[in-house]
């Protein structure tokens, strides 16, 4: 559970820490580092800008990357609990025939479980063992104090001044759109904008509890993923295309597609019946380092990820673990070089997970339909392994963060 907590009580908590840590932002990378930084005995300061959580959410499927947070945190079957697994994932042509379906447990399941879940459920089950969380409070400026460390004030929505803090390190966890990442560093980030967008939104489970399904058509993309006892939906297509509106743009969906079926039609339903689907712009950034003279960047605010491989999470979470058990190693003598190590073992398995997300999103986000006979004749020779091969390299090959920490604090 989140417990909202005055920055005065968080600041005096932390103040014998071995460490004393600031992350900012509480969305999956600030929550998984917060949280098991906790765990490990720290007192981190966790603030958000919001005046409490209350995201529309969406569905998140988590690679089994994630499954040693939940481990750690000793919150493995309350997860389970919360969330669905997913064992196969359907690819529809255009017009809306299946293409084919691929076991994606089985690709999956010998590294561990590969699970749909709300944004909102995983919120609550990171914070299963409960979260001090100072809402409504940001960083106004974080002045590196010569010695690796940072003097920070805080701020609240309104830019007044509400205190200010002495930290060892300081965690940007502020997602896409990163007010740490401009504070922290001069160089900008490198942007990616797809030109297209979409809606988020629910619908009831329509049975097919444990499948995925996605149709490429040509100028829309229209996805359902289970969570448990529901579908989240997403249908995108290009900016200019989009401005008409939910109801209007299905329409024109609805009339580019043979029959789809019930699941697929109740998933369009389940946008135009939304009085306020949850509008994103498909865009990512990455951040040309991660550790910088102020502090660090994380998840979303360090490689931002478009939402095509399902990955971005999964990433944020799995940089967001390395970095706290490499931590746990570190002390005020040692943290430099711990930092350095986790940058140069991490960010390369983060990024290579972004190109993945970039090339996918090259062949979905297309209009004219040549490219999508082309792509579809593509897509049946391509099985789901192919499509995510890099993705599955990094689940099956994941580095040990102690052993890489225990070596640079030997090496002094
Ligand atoms: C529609 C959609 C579907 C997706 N599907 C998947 C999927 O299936 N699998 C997957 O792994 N990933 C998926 N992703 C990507 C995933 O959601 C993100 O990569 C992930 O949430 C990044 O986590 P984060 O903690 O870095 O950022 P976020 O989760 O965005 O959290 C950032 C937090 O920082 C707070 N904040 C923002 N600005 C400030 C500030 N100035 N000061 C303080 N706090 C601030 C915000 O309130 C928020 O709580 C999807 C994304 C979208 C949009």
């Amino acid at each position: 559970m989140l417990d909202p907590t005055p920055l005065d009580t968080q600041l005096a908590a932390q103040t014998e820490d071995r460490l004393r840590v600031l992350v900012v932002g509480a969305g999956m990378a600030g929550l998984t580092v917060a949280q098991l930084l906790r765990h490990n005995g720290l007192h981190p300061v966790l603030v958000d800008r919001m005046p409490r959580m209350e995201h529309p959410g969406y569905m998140l499927a988590l690679m089994p990357l994630v499954d040693q947070v939940f481990i750690d945190l000793g919150i493995r079957e309350r997860y389970r609990e919360e969330s669905t697994p997913l064992r196969s994932y359907r690819f529809r042509a255009h017009r809306g025939k299946p293409l084919r379906t691929d076991s994606l447990g089985e690709l999956l399941s010998v590294y561990g479980d590969y699970n749909g879940i709300g944004r909102g459920e995983l919120v609550h089950v990171l914070t299963a063992n409960g979260c001090p969380i100072t809402y409504g409070t940001t960083v106004g400026s974080a002045q590196p104090d010569g010695a690796g460390g940072s003097r920070v004030e805080f701020v609240d929505r309104d830019g007044a001044v509400v205190g200010t803090g002495e930290f060892d390190l300081v965690i940007g966890a502020d997602g896409m759109h990163s007010r740490m990442r401009d504070l922290l560093s001069s160089t900008p980030a490198q942007r990616l904008d797809t030109g297209w967008a979409g809606w988020v939104a629910w619908a009831d489970d329509l049975g097919s509890a444990d499948l995925g399904e996605e149709l490429w058509g040509d100028g829309f993309f229209l996805g359902v993923y289970p969570v448990k006892d529901r579908l989240g939906v997403f249908l995108g297509g290009p900016i200019p295309d989009l401005r008409v509106g939910p109801s209007a743009f299905v329409d024109d969906v609805r009339e580019r597609l043979d029959e789809v079926g019930p699941r697929l039609s109740a998933a369009l339903d389940a946008v135009t019946d939304d009085p306020a689907p949850c509008f994103w712009h498909l865009e990512d950034v990455r951040s040309e380092r991660w550790v910088l003279p102020g502090g660090v960047l994380i998840g979303d605010a360090a490689a931002g990820f478009l939402p095509t491989a399902g990955i971005g999470a999964g990433m944020a979470m799995e940089a967001a673990w390395m970095l706290a058990r490499m931590l746990s190693h570190a002390d005020r003598e040692s943290l430099t070089a711990v930092l350095a190590e986790w940058e140069r073992i991490e960010k390369p398995r983060v990024e290579s997970a972004q190109s993945n997300s970039r090339m996918l999103a090259k062949l979905m986000f297309r209009r004219g339909r040549a490219v999508a006979w082309l792509r579809e004749t593509v897509m049946r020779l391509l099985s789901v392994r192919a499509a995510l091969g890099p993705i599955v390299k990094l689940v099956a090959a994941r580095p040990d963060p102690d052993a890489a920490a225990e070596r640079v604090v030997r090496a002094g």
